[in-house]
């Protein structure tokens, strides 16, 4: 039987390196300032990281565009640029406990998943673009009998790719897969609460082949680093997951500046909506509260307002809120903890807060409500439902990126499909109904980018990624994603 791992000692042990890595190796920053990182685990530092400045944005894009302009990695052939993108995915799965010690540690998710999901996704993104991308051939367009119109498809350049906090690894995998296999650069900037295992795989990258300057990552705030990168004049494109507030100023940053393509993966209120024909209320309820409160609840498609018809909506709180035990925060380098920390006290603050405004504005706890293992140092909340809840409220409306859950009740089809597209977000829903026709014309009337039918976690890279409405306007996963990170060209012949 293998050991179990002290992840506690293991964390005592851990030295890490904040620098930013430019140009195939660790730099100094241009001019030296840190921001202290602090592990929401226990609310303790994990060391210093470089507070990256517009000067080592910079640094990474000119390195990233000499990178690309040389052709060091553009000009290989596929199958050659596939075979160094599955040894970086076969390394990741090497650096497996590492990696998933620095997700937990660095942004509170249980160890079990960062070891079972976040790692494993991470390396399968990966592979998945490096088999794909020696499989997509250019076109002929049938255009006449004297010429011919060559449509190919061609890398961008360089690619800035700015991410969130909730899922580092895997959002960085989802731009890093699709651009890099296309031949891009890229200049990755993780978020500021969350920037370690960015930093582990470019290492990993260059260990497994990927020449110098092509993917490089710069640590640091996004009203710094974050900014001067979607700013950046030399940058072709910006592939951002984030909030929807920072994912309207990359919008103007590109108006700004050399019109890059912008490519927003952002924020969601996703609807679960529970019909009265639906013969299994208490799988659906397990699904609800598993979908909601993996992660902490900070997943940007967490089916955060559950809409079930008025006439199964109590026994269907019932169901959901005995959930809740299953679900309590705990120490997340505890192996069998399920849901672990909030990622750093001000989102716990955050959350705190949407509570307090459920709570005032009268939609009843059934469930949490609370703050937890305060203690420690770390930030925990228990999982919070509540019932009660009309779309006129808050915590309704607004993506609150906690556990914390809304159940609204409907009286009729019609009335179920308006509440749900009442929402300025637009990214999953879920429908639950045994009659295939009210499944099939409700999931055709929901304004949202993935629908799911009496189920929530099905899930595979090769279907497309992303949101209607303010929930952004790019895709990823999937082969659409090469879309965003090559250009077409066309090149007539007389013939
Ligand atoms: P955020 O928008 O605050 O930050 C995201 C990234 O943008 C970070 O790297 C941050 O440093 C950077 N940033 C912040 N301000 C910036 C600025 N002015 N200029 C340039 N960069 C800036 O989001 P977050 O709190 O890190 O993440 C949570 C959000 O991400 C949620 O809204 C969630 O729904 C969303 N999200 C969406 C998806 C998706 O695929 N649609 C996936 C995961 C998370």
């Amino acid at each position: 039987m293998k050991p179990t791992i002290d992840w506690h000692a293991r964390a005592a042990a851990l030295k890490i390196d904040g620098r930013p890595f430019i140009g195939g190796r660790r730099v100094d920053s241009v001019d030296g300032q840190t921001i202290s990182n602090i592990s929401p685990v226990n609310g303790k530092s994990l060391g210093d990281v470089s507070r990256g400045q517009a000067a080592d944005i910079d640094a990474a894009v000119r390195s990233a565009r000499a990178a690309f302009d040389d052709a060091r990695w553009a000009g290989q052939a596929p199958a050659a640029r596939k075979r160094v993108l599955q040894r970086f995915a076969e390394n990741i799965l090497a650096a497996r406990e590492e990696l998933a010690l620095l997700e937990t540690l660095d942004m509170g998710k249980p160890i079990q998943y960062s070891l079972s999901v976040d790692v494993p996704a991470t390396a399968r993104c990966i592979a998945w673009y490096a088999e794909a991308v020696d499989k997509i051939y250019d076109e002929i367009a049938p255009t006449g009998p004297n010429a011919l119109a060559l449509i190919q498809r061609e890398p961008m350049g360089v690619i800035g790719a700015i991410v969130p906090w909730n899922y580092p690894m895997i959002m960085s995998a989802w731009k890093l897969g699709p651009a890099l296999a296309a031949g891009n650069s890229v200049v990755l900037k993780p978020s500021e609460k969350s920037p370690l295992t960015a930093l582990r795989l470019a290492e990993l990258a260059v260990e497994s082949g990927l020449p110098e300057g092509v993917f490089n990552v710069v640590p640091g705030f996004g009203h710094e680093a974050g900014e001067a990168l979607a700013l950046h004049m030399d940058v072709d494109a910006v592939g951002f997951t984030g909030s929807t507030r920072v994912g309207r100023k990359m919008l103007e940053y590109a108006g700004r500046s050399n019109l890059k393509r912008v490519y927003n993966e952002l924020g969601g209120k996703s609807a679960f909506l529970v019909f009265p024909d639906f013969d299994d209320l208490k799988r659906a309820a397990s699904t609800v509260a598993g979908a909601m409160f993996f992660n902490q609840g900070e997943s940007c498609n967490a089916p955060s307002r559950v809409l079930v018809h008025e006439s199964v909506a109590d026994e269907f709180v019932r169901l959901v809120a005995a959930e809740a035990p299953s679900y309590q925060a705990a120490d997340p380098l505890n192996p069998t903890t399920v849901m672990g920390a909030l990622v750093d006290e001000g989102q716990l603050r955050t959350v705190m807060s949407y509570i307090d405004s459920g709570k005032n504005e009268g939609a009843h706890a059934v469930a949490g409500g609370v703050q937890a293992l305060s203690e420690t140092g770390g930030f925990y909340v228990q999982p919070t439902i509540f019932d009660g809840v009309t779309s006129a409220m808050k915590i309704a409306r607004e993506e609150i990126f906690g556990p914390v859950l809304s159940v609204l009740r409907f009286k009729d089809e019609a009335q179920a499909v308006a509440m749900a597209n009442d929402s300025n977000f637009g990214l999953q829903a879920s429908v639950w109904s045994n009659h295939i026709d009210r499944a099939h014309r409700v999931a055709r009337a929901l304004r949202a980018g993935t629908v799911h039918v009496n189920q929530y976690d099905e899930d595979d890279l090769t279907v497309p990624f992303g949101g209607y409405k303010q929930s952004g306007n790019g895709r990823d996963k999937s082969l659409h994603a090469f879309d965003k990170y090559t250009e077409l060209k066309t090149t007539w012949l007389r013939i």
